[in-house]
């Protein structure tokens, strides 16, 4: 029977006291963990690893929620659910917020303290602050086997990666090349292609007149966007076919202010609308140019540096920062008279995701995995139908850029990381990748060898998250029951830098598909729509809506209204609203607990039920069974208004029976079976999408005496045993209602009438 206390239920929802209780009731009886188990239907889900530098924010709460529904809801269902959690290390992110405290207590730099003392401070720093949004993701009551969590830079996650590497390099897939790639001049390190985020930016076009060498008086107007790489041009190249140059072709030209002479090329490549028509070719500084360069054998002079300075092949304009050398240069051009005219030009400008400063195509030496070969079968997988994505329009989405996938540069100018598994022989030459760190060269056996500087991209990885904290590269049970996973819950926006890879890696590696379905949501927009950021101000911190509202209101809120892969919008009315409609739940829940004191708690009586509870069972039916239908195609935001919203399997009506005819009749010999039934399983509907308020409620309806003892109120999170959530419709033609027992029982009530 009740204790005393539960009668004494406040009249208001208060998640405060309630949120902690119960999830450390739920972490105390191991309830998120999972073991192997031969045999069993399994579900699984890895977490998208949040970066250890991160803050929980709605995106994350978001993403975490629908997880958390998916696996409370297979739960219930007795699968064997593993939520795999772990965090990444984010190199660049994390180096960087290190280097500022380091800068901001010591005044000093990653270099003044040298690497081996740089990355001791930055373990010190995971260790205090890496567990963060581990600690905040807990708030929002997401329910990760928390024994199982991982870190991509933990033991076991690394040795993946050097198994990868090695594996690849050794295949040939993985190579060293110097090549011109996105550099970033204020984090100083090379970045892949999507790292750079291409912005319109509000410029110019530059109309500059070169004179022709041979023809006195003569001149070739070129128009450029970055007056300050002409100083590098090494020639200008106008279209074959275009007849206003036609006769120049083999001429040359003297380059203002450097006064080097330089050749006028034909090249196909070269665009007869743009500009004037004629294009000065700067090899060391434009990823095109780079590959004109090599097809004309042109030289390549390095103006701007690795750190945005001008160099010395820059003349008077050396040691001069970018910018500052380009305002500089045009008022020299303009004073020598070349400068034609100056054009506003919007254009897109490629920024460093990570720091916002506009990125520099710079020639560098860099590490790249040959895309090419391993990109088919984690194609055909996608084609095929072995990996579905939800909504299915994505599918188009990734193939598209599947198809069109450069190299990926891999390696990164940064310490924070795993360090590229390289060494080199200073005595012969040789370079060796190995999964086990060297100490002399496996060629000489000389000890005089070091390690490459460099550091690989952390999405390398989280590439390979789904079978590294399973174990991988060892055959482990936990793979062996786990591994696909069965869906992956992430958002549109990392398609190409998480789930592509994942394909890659795991259809190269475990020769299977990562996931059997991907889950793509959109992102949490302000109420106007507008990208949630730092520069807006305009982010909505969930802690906060936790704080005020509770985790399951923010839950509800997050679910209701949204559309798989589609962007939604975070109003404070909608929270409002579900607030006050989790109140509504919890005062039914408070009235019938305070009616039914000293009722026996025997189970239904099916022979005495009433056609209205009947009805209302049919009820209760129909809405576990589309709930059931929902939950299976994704449509979770659908479920939220199925469960709460919708007439006729609506909770509002049958709530407001319940709260109605329980005013008189509140003991259940005068209520009737089908009220006790209804109020007892209904949470279960809701217990996914908002699993405090329907553990309190539950807590409060196990006192209801129908047969819901301690051990059922265990199964709502463990469903150790099949609960009458799943869905057991027997719809007798002549009876207008459903049992909602499981179909053996129904089936046997059935044959007895
Ligand atoms: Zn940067
Ligand atoms: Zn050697």
């Amino acid at each position: 029977m009740c204790e005393q206390q539960e009668h004494n239920i406040p009249k208001v929802y208060d998640p405060a006291s309630v949120e902690k209780k119960w999830y450390k009731y739920w972490e105390d009886n191991g309830y998120f963990h999972a073991e192997v188990e031969e045999g069993k239907d399994a579900f699984s889900i890895v977490i998208p690893p949040p970066n250890i530098t991160g803050q929980l924010h709605m995106g994350h709460a978001l993403d975490n929620t629908l997880q958390d529904i998916l696996i409370r809801w297979h739960r219930m269902m007795g699968h064997n659910t593993l939520w795999m959690p772990g965090y990444d290390h984010a190199g660049l992110a994390t180096q960087i917020k290190v280097e500022e405290v380091i800068k901001k207590e010591e005044n000093k730099t990653r270099y003044d303290l040298g690497r081996e003392e740089f990355l001791k401070r930055v373990w010190i720093w995971k260790d205090q602050y890496g567990d963060r949004i581990i600690n905040q993701l807990k708030c929002l009551g997401v329910s990760c086997d928390w024994d199982r969590k991982r870190f991509t830079m933990d033991e076991g996650c690394s040795q993946a990666v050097r198994e990868v590497f090695c594996s690849l390099y050794e295949k040939g897939l993985i190579y060293k090349g110097t090549r011109i790639t996105n550099w970033c001049v204020n984090c100083n390190t090379a970045l892949s292609d999507i790292e750079v985020e291409h912005k319109d930016d509000a410029g110019n076009l530059w109309y500059i007149q070169y004179p022709v060498v041979e023809e006195e008086g003569t001149f070739l107007t070129i128009a450029t966007t970055r007056p300050e790489t002409m100083l590098g041009d090494t020639a200008v190249a106008v279209n074959p076919e275009d007849p206003r140059y036609g006769h120049l072709v083999g001429k040359h030209l003297r380059l203002p202010i450097t006064d080097r002479i330089i050749p006028i090329i034909a090249d196909s490549y070269v665009d007869l609308e743009f500009g004037t028509g004629a294009v000065k070719i700067t090899p060391a500084h434009d990823p095109n140019d780079y590959e004109m360069g090599i097809r004309h054998k042109l030289p390549s002079i390095v103006v701007i540096g690795m750190n945005g300075m001008m160099t010395e092949e820059a003349g008077k304009y050396a040691g001069q920062e970018r910018y500052e050398c380009r305002k500089n240069l045009v008022k020299e051009l303009q004073e020598l008279g070349n400068l034609v005219k100056i054009e506003e030009h919007a254009h897109a400008v490629g920024h460093c995701q990570r720091c916002g400063s506009v990125v520099e195509p710079l020639v560098s030496t860099q590490w790249f995995v040959k895309m090419e070969p391993l990109v088919k079968a984690a194609v055909d997988c996608v084609e095929d139908g072995r990996t579905k994505f939800v909504p299915e329009r994505f599918t188009k989405t990734y193939t598209g850029w599947m198809e069109n996938i450069r190299d990926w540069c891999i390696s990164r100018q940064i310490w924070w990381g795993h360090r590229i598994p390289v060494w080199y022989c200073d005595e012969c030459g040789e370079m060796h990748a190995s999964r086990t760190d060297l100490t002399a060269c496996p060629k000489c056996g000389s000890t005089n060898i070091y390690q490459d500087e460099d550091a690989l991209d952390t999405w390398f990885s989280s590439a390979l998250w789904p079978f590294s904290t399973m174990g991988w590269p060892e055959k482990t049970p936990l793979l062996n029951q786990f591994y696909p996973t069965s869906v992956l819950v992430t958002g549109y926006d990392i398609i190409f830098f998480w789930v592509a890879r994942m394909l890659i890696m795991g259809m190269e590696f475990m020769k299977d598909i990562p996931f059997e379905k991907v889950f793509i949501h959109g992102l949490v927009r302000d109420s106007q729509g507008r990208k949630m950021s730092k520069s807006l101000g305009n982010g909505i911190d969930p802690l906060e809506v936790i704080d005020q509202y509770g985790a399951d209101t923010l839950r509800f809120m997050l679910i209701t209204g949204n559309t798989p892969g589609n962007d939604m919008r975070f109003y404070w009315e909608r929270v409002e609203a579900t607030r006050n409609f989790a109140n509504k739940i919890w005062n039914a829940s408070r009235f019938v607990l305070m009616n039914i004191e000293g009722v026996d708690d025997n189970p239904i009586d099916r022979d005495k039920l009433t056609l209205v509870d009947k009805w209302i069972l049919n009820q209760l039916n129909e809405t576990a069974k589309l709930v059931n239908e929902n939950m299976s195609t994704f449509r979770i935001g659908e479920n939220a208004h199925v469960a709460f919203n919708d007439p006729p399997a609506d909770f509002d009506t049958k709530e407001a029976y319940i709260v109605v005819n329980l005013d008189d009749a509140c003991k259940r010999q005068q209520m009737g079976e089908g009220w006790f039934a209804t109020i007892d399983d209904v949470p279960k509907q809701a217990v996914s999408m908002t699993p405090y308020q329907i553990m309190q409620c539950r807590r409060i309806v196990s006192c209801v005496p129908y047969p819901v003892k301690a051990e059922a109120v265990k199964n709502t999170v463990l469903a150790k045993e099949t609960t009458n959530l799943v869905p057991a419709t027997l719809l007798k033609e002549h009876s207008d209602f459903i049992l909602y027992l499981d179909e053996d029982s129904a089936a046997g009530i059935m044959a007895k009438e």
